[in-house]
């Protein structure tokens, strides 16, 4: 619904892990639908989901794309296993992006070296499939740069749940790549997020839940999944100053223009 009441269709939730959500997916694609998130990409993040991704992806046409990628908390199980299935599978039709992948020092359940190495690797496995990435980035800001630098030109991608600097975000901007919005630019204390997010070009913006993490406000305290992402979408329109309508237009094309495999 829109702030006037009426139906806002056409977001794409571009971040979110239905396979964490232990709901039933056909309640929670019902849910987002008449919420008006049409559409949701599927995140992987260790070779343990890569299976169910995929089946996944097929089982909930046409309203799901997945991503594959081994998230930087488990880059110390990356193997040549784990590689060997994402090769089979990054050319599947509903596989859009390489994700999620990156750096996370500040959990640091990997170490540092290692998640340097895992990411540039996954970034080589985007290069060699033409697939943009998605890019989990946590107190890292430095060696994401530098490594996002090193691909420049031959890998694109999103800067997924952004919550840094104004500095990582004008340095992802420069060197190519966009800036995904969750939940968090509904919390009280995301003043600094906010600021940020007016700086970011309407045509380089995202969208996304990253549910079940990060639920936006009202909702607090609660699940989060893809239907909420309408209370994000809400703050960021009223941030940039363009209608529900006119944000739901421009975040759906971005994603049009930036996953070259996602057919909607
Ligand atoms: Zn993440
Ligand atoms: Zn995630």
């Amino acid at each position: 619904m829109s702030t006037d009441g009426s139906y806002v269709g056409g977001f794409i939730d571009v971040h979110t892990h239905i396979d964490m959500l232990e709901l039933d997916p056909q309640i929670v694609l019902k849910a987002a639908r008449e919420a008006g998130v049409d559409h949701m990409i599927t995140i992987g993040t260790h070779h343990a989901d890569h299976l169910k991704i995929v089946e996944m992806v097929e089982a909930l046409k046409p309203q799901v794309f997945g991503t594959l990628g081994i998230h930087p908390h488990e880059a110390k199980d990356y193997n040549d296993e784990a590689e060997a299935f994402m090769r089979a599978h990054l050319n599947d039709k509903r596989i859009v992006a390489v994700g999620e992948i990156g750096l996370d020092y500040f959990y640091e359940h990997s170490d540092r070296e290692v998640q340097r190495q895992v990411f540039r690797k996954q970034m080589q496995l985007a290069a060699d499939f033409k697939l943009p990435v998605e890019i989990h980035s946590r107190d890292a800001e430095e060696d994401t740069i530098v490594i996002l630098n090193e691909f420049k030109g031959r890998v694109r991608g999103l800067m997924h749940c952004f919550t840094g600097t104004q500095r990582l975000a004008d340095g992802a901007l420069d060197v190519g790549y966009n800036i995904s919005i969750s939940g968090v630019v509904t919390f009280k204390n995301a003043d600094s997020l906010r600021a940020t997010v007016k700086t970011v070009p309407l045509d380089r913006l995202h969208i996304e839940t990253d549910a079940p993490f990060l639920t936006p406000v009202p909702f607090r305290g609660k699940k989060n999944e893809p239907a909420m992402m309408i209370h994000t979408a809400r703050v960021v329109a009223e941030i940039k100053g363009v209608s529900l309508e006119e944000l739901a237009r421009a975040t759906t094309e971005n994603a049009r223009k930036l996953f070259n495999r996602l057919s909607i």
